[in-house]
């Protein structure tokens, strides 16, 4: 192992792309509500605290009125079921460009109540919006967190806007109004645990929900989304929430308000994943691995190695001084480095993390 000169090393050494860092505060703010764990989540206490999980994510992204936020259990994985469930009338359209936009593609196209959905497909690295067809759902990922990706947030056809904002909320800001459901989870920018979805809802996105229950589909009753926006128009859950998520997602709320709000968070992220795209353009051996800058996340920094650096011990030797989780996304399968750069991370940190790597580089390649 190669020693990392104390001075050298960041304050948090915590970069993963999700889980991704909790602030100490928000651990502290945990322990200070101890009292509400355990209690029920039908009585006023718990139901407050959805209420204001809800209220601050409205106000961070001022959705438009007529929006509403629900929540459910089960993560964003769990989300993509809920709409091949209660969103998609017939046909979905997706922009796939990674992993992640993958995965929700693949749940539609299992589907046997819907048609085969349609795909525009780009390579790992770029962008691709779904194409205006029949379809009657445009779905794709604002942020594709396997490969550093950045896609815009717009209306395209008539169908509803599905966007994936699992990575980008709380890290980038994006109109509302131009998207029917704006969903993510709450361990990435929000820095809290899994296990959550929650989901901007415009009044077309609730009428769709009610019309499909109502045309009879069969629709298992946890990922009926009738259900969840019934539970949380009561700042409840259908099944029992974890409340820990909840009160780390609550304070992060209020930190991020309290900085001012989502464009200065957005442009925190903005400053600490330019600071690894410049530190690659002038490195020797690091070059960012999406080409084209105004595709390159603000968030999840992708950053390729060159031949003669091995990715793998490199990783393993910044772990070893207490540096962790920069791996690729696994099934992307390349020399590089990928670094969460989400609201919580300091530049400073990121800063200090480039002179890590340029330290231990020297040393392994000699
Ligand atoms: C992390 C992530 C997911 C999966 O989130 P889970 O809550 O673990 O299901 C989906 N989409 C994107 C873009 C992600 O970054």
């Amino acid at each position: 192992m190669i020693q990392l000169p104390e001075d050298l090393l960041p304050v948090d050494g915590r970069f993963g792309s999700g889980p991704a860092k909790v602030r100490p505060e928000a651990l502290e703010y945990l322990s200070l509500r101890g009292d509400i764990m355990g209690t029920s989540h039908r009585q006023a206490p718990v139901r407050n605290l959805v209420a204001s999980v809800q209220e601050s994510l409205a106000e961070l992204y001022s959705i438009p009125d007529g929006y509403e936020v629900v929540l459910g259990n089960g993560g964003s994985t769990v989300f993509w079921d809920v709409a091949v469930s209660s969103l998609i009338e017939r046909r979905s359209a997706h922009g796939v460009f990674g992993e992640f936009s993958r995965k929700f593609y693949a749940a539609a196209a299992r589907a046997p109540h819907l048609e085969n959905p349609a795909i525009s497909e780009a390579p790992a690295g770029s962008v691709a919006l779904p194409e205006p067809t029949d379809a009657d759902v445009y779905a794709w990922a604002q942020n594709e967190t396997s490969t550093g990706a950045a896609a815009p947030v717009r209306r395209i056809g008539d169908g509803l806007v599905l966007v994936d904002a699992t990575s980008a909320a709380g890290g980038m800001p994006a109109d509302i109004s131009a998207t029917d459901v704006y969903y993510f989870a709450p361990q990435k920018n929000f820095s809290s645990d899994g296990g959550l979805w929650l989901a901007f809802l415009s009044p077309a996105a609730v009428e769709r929900a009610e019309s499909i229950k109502a045309s009879g589909r069969w629709i298992p009753e946890s990922l009926d989304l009738t259900v969840a926006i019934r539970n949380s128009r009561q700042h409840q859950t259908l099944n029992t929430p974890a409340l820990a998520t909840l009160l780390l997602l609550e304070d992060q709320l209020g930190w991020m308000l309290e900085l001012g709000g989502l464009s200065v968070v957005a442009d925190r992220c903005a400053e600490s994943t330019t600071i690894l795209y410049d530190w690659a353009e002038g490195s020797e051996f690091a070059t960012p691995f999406v080409a084209n800058p105004a595709e390159r996340s603000p968030v999840v920094a992708t950053i390729d190695l060159a031949d003669e650096v091995d990715g793998k011990q490199l990783i393993a030797e910044l772990r070893a001084n207490g540096i962790v989780d920069v791996d690729p996304y696994r099934a992307l399968g390349r020399n590089q480095l990928r670094v969460g750069c989400y609201a919580s991370v300091d530049p400073e940190d990121v800063v200090a993390l480039t002179e890590c790597v340029d330290y231990l580089v020297a040393r392994m390649i000699g």
